[in-house]
């Protein structure tokens, strides 16, 4: 995929596009009536497949910053790095995110920073070279970001057990064993750039990266949003968010600040960037 780059201020924002799949509205937003659905698939078309599915990205971000390289989530990874999550849940779908990043002019050892919006199996997907803890940090001169309460949540058996298959002890448990996971809880200043900002409600760690140079602002937001249609409809549940009520507040105060702010705005599961407009007293994702 040719690489989208956005440009905030002094900071440049690239997109590495992991991996693609079409997900059913009915598995993704089971509560949602098919007909909803019909004035985003007009207004959004290349969001969608098939006019029943969603296109379903997984996006990574490389950010640069004051002599600083960030990676902003690791993806789905492949039958290597995280089998049960490709094989079991995405029908062996591989992700690409090595490739990406070499083409984009990188290699692993570059990156000093890996922070992680989640701790869900298809944000870290690429954190170990193999499953089972029986790899190496993928990122060998990264410090890793996670959230203490994502930790929290899943680091039980019944969780890191979810659906059958063990991708916690394959992707996540390893990073603290080798001593390379920083796990924050609140609003954490990287740099004077780069904040990270708590986002909860689809996990009650889900935390955002502000970019704030140059009087120009972005939100990468990983799974705060699921496709453009949820900032028009902030209240439409989405399958996996695990405090609903939370996850729709999150999402209109972010957008109150993005709109205001008039900032770039990211999502994971969504390409390219957007920003947040107003029309006839509806809220609306414009792409970039
Ligand atoms: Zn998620
Ligand atoms: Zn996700």
């Amino acid at each position: 995929m040719p690489h989208s780059t956005l440009t905030v201020g002094k900071v440049e924002i690239t997109v590495l596009h992991d991996a693609e799949v079409a997900s059913p509205f009915s598995q993704s937003f089971p509560d949602v009536p098919a007909a909803a659905w019909d004035p985003y698939l007009k207004r959004y078309p290349e969001a969608f497949v098939n006019g029943d599915s969603r296109r379903t990205h997984f996006e990574c971000y490389l950010v640069r910053s004051q002599g600083r390289t960030l990676l902003v989530d690791t993806g789905l990874g492949t039958s290597q790095t995280n089998p049960g999550t490709v094989d079991q849940m995405f029908g062996g779908t591989q992700g690409v995110l090595l490739e990406e990043l070499q083409s984009a002019g990188y290699r692993p050892g570059d990156i000093d920073t890996v922070f992680l919006t989640h701790l869900h199996l298809d944000h870290v997907g690429w954190n170990m070279t193999q499953s089972g803890g029986l790899g190496m940090p993928t990122f060998p001169n990264a410090r890793y970001i996670g959230n203490q309460a994502d930790w929290a949540a899943f680091d039980t058996p019944r969780d890191s057990e979810m659906f059958g298959f063990s991708w916690w002890a394959d992707t996540v448990a390893p990073l603290k064993k080798a001593g390379v996971l920083d796990l924050v809880t609140e609003e954490t200043k990287l740099n004077s750039e780069l904040t990270i900002t708590p986002t909860p409600g689809h996990t009650p760690g889900s935390m955002s990266l502000v970019v704030n140079s140059g009087g120009e602002t972005a939100f990468l937001m990983g799974d705060v949003f699921h496709g453009p249609a949820q900032v028009t409809e902030t209240d439409w549940v989405f399958r996996f968010d695990m405090d609903p009520e939370q996850a729709g507040r999150t999402r209109r105060e972010i957008l109150d600040r993005a709109e205001k702010e008039n900032a770039a705005i990211a999502i994971c599961h969504h390409s390219g960037f957007g920003r947040v407009v107003t029309d006839q007293g509806k809220r609306y994702w414009q792409a970039l």
